[in-house]
């Protein structure tokens, strides 16, 4: 009898970085390159372990994010690749995405990757102008990234990603526009355009509080970000995500999934899971991780799970169809938020139209007061 499959996310967390950009507060190290033949070890044997905890698995996406896989020796890119696929079946049109810095991409990482099924690459740009990028401890130059999209279409790679930065120290209107025409001169399948958060405990938080570094005012963020959404949309990118626009057939369908909750397996230090009602997270240091300390497990109660389908599924543009949400949690909106829904419906926040509650376009500016409002009590 042949088993029932379940289709599922892999996300392989590569946690090296070359240095530490000034606003990153992701789990990725600066220096600690000798340990790579560890961690990749370490990954391999965990993709094992997971195929053995869900042999049901069948992977349609896999996305290697970091830090920056493109660190890795292609030796090594290799064999975490290999690992996956012997670990794993994939259905036939997998999308398995590679994060990379430019800078640090090379023929033969290429190579590696294109052989092992890469079809997908999201490129760390953020900025074209070089004085933007040195400030915020970005390692590359515009000329690299632009050496870098030449190259992945030069094995064939012309699904990739831009992401940009919007609301950088010092960054004008002006700079905005002309990172917009310097990327879509490259013609990338996707963009992802992401506001700058000032994280605890960063560098960019020292400059900032300091009085060093001044943000652009909450004004003109917003116009910023307005400016890129008009921009792209001009130029055939939908925006299908708050942060995220693509040429038709380019969504990103990891994270597209990752937004509708579908499960999802995480590998490497500091990787995120999702399976069932259970959110996992990997030991957030390389130590940590190399010595197999135990894996944060969280258990989400009925209320949290249905809290976190809106709060993921209001992200996506076509919005949240109710029956979606219905066969995930057995009930309607309205049986779920009762009458928390009739502030954000009747100010024109949320919309509810054909069965699909989305958020308006004034709704998705101001996200954050919609899913107060929504959250559960405790
Ligand atoms: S390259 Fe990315 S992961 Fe690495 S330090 Fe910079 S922002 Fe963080």
């Amino acid at each position: 009898m042949t088993e029932t499959k379940h289709g599922r996310g892999l996300y392989l967390h590569v946690p090296f970085c070359k240095s530490k950009c000034a606003y990153c507060d992701f789990p990725s190290f600066a220096g600690c390159e000798k340990e790579m033949p560890r961690v990749i070890d370490r990954m391999c044997a965990e993709l094992f372990d997971c195929r053995n905890a869900f042999p049901d698995t069948l992977v349609e996406t896999m996305y290697i994010g970091g830090g920056t896989p493109s660190l890795l020796p292609p030796k090594l890119m290799d064999r975490l690749l290999r690992a996956a696929r012997e670990a794993f079946p994939f259905s036939p049109d997998a999308e398995i995405s590679c994060e990379m810095n430019p800078g640090t991409v090379t023929p033969e990482f290429l190579s590696v990757c294109v052989e092992n099924g890469v079809n997908r690459v999201s490129l760390g740009a953020q900025s074209s102008l070089d004085h933007l990028l040195s400030s915020i401890g970005r390692i590359h130059t515009f000329r690299q990234v632009r050496e870098t999209a030449n190259l992945l279409r030069s094995f064939g790679l012309t699904n990739f990603n831009l992401d940009m930065m919007l609301g950088l120290p010092g960054q004008t209107m002006e700079d905005v526009r002309q990172t917009l025409d310097d990327f879509l001169a490259l013609s990338p399948a996707h963009l992802s355009c992401y506001a700058l958060i000032v994280e605890e405990g960063t560098l960019m938080e020292k400059k900032v509080d300091s009085g060093e570094w001044t943000l652009p005012d909450e004004d003109t963020e917003r116009d910023m970000y307005e400016l890129a959404r008009e921009t792209l949309e001009k130029n055939g990118y939908r925006q299908y995500e708050i942060s995220n626009f693509a040429k038709d057939g380019f969504v990103c369908r990891h994270n597209r999934d990752c937004w509708l909750r579908h499960e999802y397996l995480g590998i490497g230090a500091a990787a995120c899971g999702f399976i069932g009602n259970v959110r996992t997270r990997n030991p957030g240091t390389i130590p940590g991780y190399l010595r197999g300390d135990p894996q944060e497990q969280t258990i989400l109660t009925e209320e949290d799970a249905r809290f976190e389908s809106v709060m993921l599924g209001l992200r996506l543009t076509e919005g949240l169809p109710e029956s979606v949400f219905r066969k995930a949690h057995g009930m309607g909106f309205r049986e779920a938020f009762g009458e928390k829904l009739d502030a954000p419906l009747n100010d024109g926040r949320l919309l509810f139209e054909n069965g699909v509650l989305s958020l308006t376009r004034y709704g998705m500016d101001v996200m954050n007061s919609v899913l107060v409002e929504l959250m559960p009590e405790n």
